[in-house]
């Protein structure tokens, strides 16, 4: 799973890294980061992360 966040689009609303936390982190200008590949049992939530945003900045490919 390759997990891209368009940081021009991401509006900081924190709804990723609450909902897939580890995965998803927030950075010091509190715009959406890929901290780390997800685990078998996080893909999920992450793709439940990437259908949450509300402004769709978190592209997953698979
Ligand atoms: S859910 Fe979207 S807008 Fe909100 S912090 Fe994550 S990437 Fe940014």
């Amino acid at each position: 799973m390759k997990i891209t966040i368009l940081r021009d689009v991401c509006i900081g609303c924190g709804v990723c890294a609450d909902l897939s936390p580890g995965v998803f982190e927030m950075d010091g200008e509190n715009i959406a980061v890929v901290n780390r590949d997800p685990g078998p049992e996080e893909v999920d939530s992450v793709r439940e992360a990437a259908e949450s945003c509300p402004v769709d900045a978190i592209d997953i490919g698979e």
